[in-house]
């Protein structure tokens, strides 16, 4: 055991001890009383002004979340923390073998919702995809660790690493290149309640698809009916899954490649019917809605408006002109799926927003469905940022 002068001790402020002993896992760096001799990605202990001991963090030199915790007991070697990172992988692997049905593609490791903060690893069936986020998470060592646990419980065919250049840069990371960590193989198909897709770990946004809506894909899919509009399709996520349901089926995107991506999908699934649109989807709605086009159901998933609290009120217009149009254009009894990815947009503004155009549309929203990220993305209770994506399913009338 090294001795307490040995130790890397960080003291926070009451502030951030506060914080902590709320269950939450950030400490800012204006939190920070004395930092000793910690260093990048370093593991340290956590004291209070009195000094009593909080527990265990990951120190960074960088970025303006200090400290992420880890845990309340003592870590007093590289050995035993290796050991907790495993052990933590082990127990968000054997989670989602609890919550995750009917899918060969769900996220492993979700960051701090799983005690491992800034790390995602997510599952495409053989293919594994790891992003390590933070200073801590990098370390050869930990990835290493991660992997090998990865290996002996999954077997895949590969782990690919996926980066992020804006965030190795907030790091004060290295750049690098995506490539392999364990295995070759990069390209692969996956299923989700038995529609199947496409994967290719060197292209895509987020770490290939948007797994957090699976279990909103086969909930839209169950009240879908009819022709249907599926607005910022990407690869085609909910689109296809309407297609066994609907008499027609338009995935609108603005980018080429994921609509190539689309196409691809469905004909993998023997869908060659379905049409795909590339346009500024505010420009199509507008000049739909004006030509007098109507759909039985209509998605919205746009991207995240709000980057930030002070963009909300902007944002909030974005949606309510997307709903509004959308509104307007659906056949009495229709269906609206409308989705936000927007942490800093709260559950409660985007009911208030869409309560807001029900009104100017003079329509009527019944609540079928109020949803949120599939299980394998947890929401952990004392960390509101772990919770961010909504959902909500409605039957529009007259
Ligand atoms: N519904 C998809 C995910 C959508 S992600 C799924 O479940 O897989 C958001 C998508 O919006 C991206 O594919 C992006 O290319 C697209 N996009 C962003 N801005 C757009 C715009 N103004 N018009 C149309 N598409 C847009």
């Amino acid at each position: 055991m090294p001795s307490e002068e040995e130790e890397r001790v960080v003291v926070v402020t009451r502030r951030g001890a506060a914080r902590l002993r709320s269950g939450h896992p950030w400490v800012y760096r204006s939190d920070l009383k004395s930092t000793n001799t910690a260093g990048p990605g370093a593991f340290v202990a956590v004291e209070d002004e009195r000094r009593n001991r909080i527990g265990t963090a990951l120190y960074s030199s960088a970025s303006e979340i200090a400290l992420r915790f880890l845990t309340s007991t003592t870590v007093s070697s590289d050995q035993e923390f290796l050991a907790l990172v495993r052990e933590r992988a082990g127990a968000a692997l054997r989670y989602r073998q609890r919550v995750v049905e009917n899918s060969d593609a769900y996220r492993l490791i979700f960051s701090e919702a799983d005690g491992l903060p800034g790390l995602i690893v997510d599952r495409y069936n053989d293919v594994l995809s790891l992003q390590a986020l933070t200073q801590a998470m990098d370390q050869p060592a930990v990835k290493q660790a991660i992997i090998t646990t990865l290996i002996e419980e999954l077997a895949p065919g590969s782990v690919i690493e996926r980066v992020d250049p804006r965030i190795r840069e907030l790091e004060h990371l290295p750049q690098a290149a995506n490539g392999p960590l364990y295995g070759e193989k990069t390209q692969t198909v996956f299923t989700m309640n038995g529609v199947r897709f496409n994967y290719d770990a060197h292209t895509g946004q987020k770490t290939g698809a948007f797994l957090d809506q699976r279990e909103n894909y086969a909930a839209a899919a169950r009240y879908a009916r009819g022709e249907a509009l599926d607005v910022f399709c990407y690869q085609g996520g909910f689109a296809l899954h309407l297609a066994h349901t609907c008499s027609r089926v338009i995935g609108v995107d603005s980018s080429r490649a994921a609509l190539e991506a689309a196409e691809q999908n469905a004909a993998l699934n023997g869908l060659p019917e379905m049409e795909w649109i590339e346009a500024n989807a505010f420009d199509l709605l507008k000049d739909y809605a004006a030509a007098g086009q109507q759909y039985d159901t209509i998605v919205l998933d746009p991207p995240a408006f709000a980057r930030s609290k002070a963009t909300l009120p902007a944002a909030l217009r974005g949606y309510k002109e997307l709903n509004l149009r959308a509104l307007k254009m659906l056949r009495s009894g229709g269906l609206l799926v409308t989705c936000s990815c927007s942490y800093h947009v709260g559950e409660a503004d985007f009911l208030q927003m869409l309560t807001s155009a029900a009104i100017d549309a003079h329509r009527t929203l019944r609540l079928l469905e109020r949803r949120g990220q599939a299980k394998d993305h947890p929401v952990v209770l004392t960390i509101p940022e772990t919770s961010y994506l909504k959902c909500v399913l409605f039957s529009v009338s007259d």
